[in-house]
């Protein structure tokens, strides 16, 4: 699969760790769990989307995360000639998401994640790609989570109807474990037939 992985969590997490501008401002949203404002982010995907060309497309993680997001995105890549072929929605109960998080770590040198408890590093607290020390995220902290979980779904659920009505909603169970949600990820792309050169 050739799409290029844009995440912007990771983005911001490495503007925040680099102390640039961006990084400044973001850093007290995300320590809280709270969105970083919609302008600030939809500049920070344009700039993305237009330095790394249009390629074989985009796999884009974590946004939008807002209706004036989608909204915005739908515009910006109209003017590019593209558009979203598919929006992937991962249902999971909040008890998992809480144990998940609960057990994550993650790499800051190039943003691996492990779980202590499903997929743990071959050497502990060291990651298995770049030997880097690994670390929790400051925002899977119980409360942090508490409220992201809030956040998502005061902000983030009614992005589903966006897509729903353009009929680009896929719902996924993400119960599963990782490598067999990575398979029925790489299943639903291949099946959307404006994806499907994709190989
Ligand atoms: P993630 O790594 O996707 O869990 O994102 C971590 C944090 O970055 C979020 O809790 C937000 O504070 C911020 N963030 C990431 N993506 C967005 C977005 N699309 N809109 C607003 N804030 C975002």
């Amino acid at each position: 699969m050739k799409l290029k992985h844009l995440s912007t969590g990771d983005l911001l997490r490495s503007a925040v760790n680099q102390k640039t501008g961006l990084g400044g401002k973001a850093h007290a949203y995300m320590r809280k769990g709270e969105l970083v404002p919609d302008e600030l982010m939809v500049d920070l995907i344009e700039d993305q989307i237009s330095k790394k060309g249009a390629g074989s497309g985009f796999l884009l993680d974590g946004f939008p995360r807002t209706v004036v997001q989608a909204q915005k995105l739908d515009r910006m890549l109209q003017r590019r000639k593209q558009k979203v072929n598919l929006a992937l929605k991962f249902d999971l109960p909040d008890e998992i998401i809480l144990k998940r998080l609960r057990g994550r770590l993650a790499c800051p040198n190039c943003n691996a994640n492990y779980n202590i408890y499903f997929s743990p590093p071959k050497k502990d607290n060291l990651c298995d790609n770049c030997g880097s020390k690994l670390a929790k995220r400051e925002d899977d902290q119980e409360e942090v989570v508490k409220n992201r979980i809030a956040v998502y779904r005061r902000q983030t659920e009614p992005v589903e109807e966006h897509y729903r009505s353009q009929k680009k909603l896929v719902a996924v169970d993400a119960s599963v474990a990782a490598s067999e949600l990575s398979k029925q990820i790489e299943k639903i792309v291949k099946k959307d037939s404006s994806l499907s050169g994709l190989n």
